[in-house]
């Protein structure tokens, strides 16, 4: 797949090649059939709670599950997608599968808050809020029990279309989060005028903060900017429990990563939910929570 990803690539940036432009045109073609076959799959990453030691809700990854070439990752057709605009009707199969899952949950007694990842041309679909409050509707799910991911290269292109769409998805009811936080370059006056409740720290910053002296600042200085600003934080891409005691005692609220567990298929999930420290221990009422 490698190859064909090589292609692919080459094909974005110079759709005037008649050998490019047939690889993109055939992806194209077997992304749609990947949609209309319902070759993609969720899989769910648990978010811990760091002052409670346990799961609060999941992050929705979507997967492609090829019959040729196995399971894709997002980093594969994603970035594709997002060129090509196929990403408006990958994002509302997401949506809907994964609003669906967490109605399932939350009829299971085990409500967890789902985040789900939107990209840029979503806040430019104007479909898109009628299209969530409907599958919040369809499958009966409370709207402070979802979570939309956006990234600070949202605002970007059209920025004012893109803060309408939020505000839109807020008065639903629905948690926001800014997502990868460090690696966009937005300025911190969209941080103010955003209606989110959360901020996840980058991967890049958490992994090497016990190593490297700048990135420990970094965390540090983004906790504490959250927290001023009334935002929840949580550190993604945590692999290992010193990384976590050290997060504990800078005062970030969540973790996610390895050292809990990567995005598993609900199945999976529900056996790590039950059996893992980090999972849920016991039966809580608090947990309906809004980022
Ligand atoms: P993201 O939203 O920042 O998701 C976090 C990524 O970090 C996930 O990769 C996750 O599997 C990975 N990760 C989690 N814990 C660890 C860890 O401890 N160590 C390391 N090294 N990695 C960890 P994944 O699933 O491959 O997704 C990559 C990106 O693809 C996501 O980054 C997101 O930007 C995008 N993506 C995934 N699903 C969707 C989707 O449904 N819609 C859209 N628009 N984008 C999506
Ligand atoms: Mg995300
Ligand atoms: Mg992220
Ligand atoms: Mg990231």
């Amino acid at each position: 797949f490698a190859a064909k990803r090589t292609h692919v690539g080459y094909a974005v940036f110079d759709p005037s090649h008649d050998v490019a432009r047939q690889e993109h045109l055939s992806l194209l073609g077997e992304l749609r059939r990947a949609v209309e076959e319902r070759q993609l799959r969720v899989h769910y990453q648990p978010k811990i709670d760091l002052a409670q030691g346990r799961t609060y809700g999941v992050e929705a990854l979507v997967r492609w599950e090829h019959p040729d070439r196995g399971l894709v990752p997002p980093s594969a057709f994603v970035p594709f997608a997002e060129q090509t605009g196929f990403i408006r009707t990958v994002t509302r199969w997401v949506l809907d599968e994964a609003i669906r899952q967490c109605g399932e949950w939350h009829r299971n007694a085990s409500p967890l808050n789902v985040a789900i990842n939107l990209s840029t041309r979503d806040l430019h679909d104007p479909g898109l809020v009628g299209l969530v409050s409907d599958m919040l509707a369809r499958h009966r799910v409370p709207a402070p029990l979802v979570t939309l991911e956006i990234t600070e290269s949202s605002f970007i292109d059209d920025p004012e279309l893109a803060l309408r769409t939020l505000r839109s998805l807020r008065a639903l009811g629905l948690g926001l989060s800014i997502d990868d936080f460090g690696t966009g370059f937005s300025s911190l006056g969209y941080l103010k005028r955003l209606p989110v409740g959360e901020l996840k720290i980058d991967r890049t910053f958490v992994s090497g903060m016990l190593g490297d002296r700048d990135d420990l600042v970094i965390v540090r200085s983004t906790v504490e900017l959250a927290h001023n600003l009334g935002l929840r934080v949580v550190a993604e891409g945590v692999e290992d429990e010193a990384v976590v005691e050290a997060l504990r005692r800078i005062g970030c609220d969540a973790a996610q990563g390895w050292f809990a567990s990567p995005a598993q298929a609900p199945d999976a999930l529900g056996a790590w939910l039950a059996e893992s420290p980090w999972g849920i221990r016991q039966p809580r009422d608090e947990v309906v929570r809004s980022a």
